[in-house]
């Protein structure tokens, strides 16, 4: 393992390592948004640090959870209206438009990708995406505007009005299943990957963080870009240390 601290030093290794490569696969984690203002969840300023996580099944079996957990998606849609991509989404945006990222794999929730220029056939959410709404039973799209109008009216959270299921925001909870398709496409990617660069996650919210370690076993380079030590730098290649942006900065 090589650890560089020195992010013009990191920021030039993670261009040759991306330029000798030839099918690179970047995984992203919230610590990718902070610099567009969107708080992660572990780092310094993290949103865990101020409240618990609503789990899936709490969700499914409290009024009060449901309710709370709207409140919350609301909150954070309007960050992430406010927010714009920053340099790493761009450049990841650019990579992918030259040919060498064959996948954006995202555990974030929060569309910046897309609002890049990635599109959509290269980016594989497997978290979901908080801009949608979907019932939990049929997967009926409902409007997150005409959800938030409708609780406002009601104080109730809403039911699908095809089928009378729960309506929740279209990101994976905590305690919920994982979507299959995406798992699918994301594991696809990496076995054919010769480079897979981690961005921003503290590599500690599993299944997704067990896809490093995927890439490794199955013979690609492993590069991990965080401020923070995480518990997989043990098995990377490199490690960069320091703000994402800096380290993005030669790319
Ligand atoms: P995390 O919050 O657990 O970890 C983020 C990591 O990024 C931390 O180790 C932190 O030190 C590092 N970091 C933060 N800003 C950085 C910067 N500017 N430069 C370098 N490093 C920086 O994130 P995770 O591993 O993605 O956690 C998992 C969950 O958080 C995911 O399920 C994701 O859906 C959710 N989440 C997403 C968003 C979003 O969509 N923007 C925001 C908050 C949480």
């Amino acid at each position: 393992m090589n650890i560089v601290r020195d992010t013009t030093e990191g920021s030039l290794l993670l261009a040759d390592l991306i330029g000798a490569a030839h099918r690179v696969v970047i995984f992203t984690g919230a610590g990718i948004s902070t610099e567009s203002g969107i708080p992660d969840f572990r780092g310094p300023s993290a949103v865990w640090k101020k409240m618990e996580p609503i789990y899936y099944d709490d969700f499914v079996a409290s009024e009060d959870a449901r309710l709370e957990d709207w409140r919350r998606r609301f909150h954070f849609n309007r960050e992430v209206a406010a927010a714009e991509p920053n340099i790493a989404h761009r450049a990841i945006a650019k990579l992918v438009a030259g040919g060498k990222v064959t996948a954006v794999i995202t555990q974030n929730i929060d569309g910046l990708h897309q609002r890049a220029g990635v599109p959509s056939e290269y980016l594989i959410e497997i978290h979901g995406n908080a801009t949608r709404a979907a019932c939990l039973e049929c997967d009926e799209h409902h409007d997150l505007a005409e959800v938030e109008a409708e609780i406002g009216r009601t104080g109730r959270a809403p039911l699908c009005r095809t089928c009378g299921g729960l309506v929740k925001a279209a990101v994976i909870s905590f305690g919920q299943a994982m979507p299959v398709r995406a798992m699918m496409r994301a594991e696809h990617a990496i076995q054919r990957s010769d480079l897979f660069v981690a961005v921003g996650s503290s590599l500690q919210v599993q299944p997704a963080a067990s896809l490093p370690m995927a890439a490794k076993y199955s013979g690609s380079n492993l590069v991990i870009v965080n401020a923070d030590p995480t518990p997989l730098d043990a098995i990377a290649d490199h490690v960069l240390r320091g703000p994402i942006g800096k380290v993005f900065s030669a790319l």
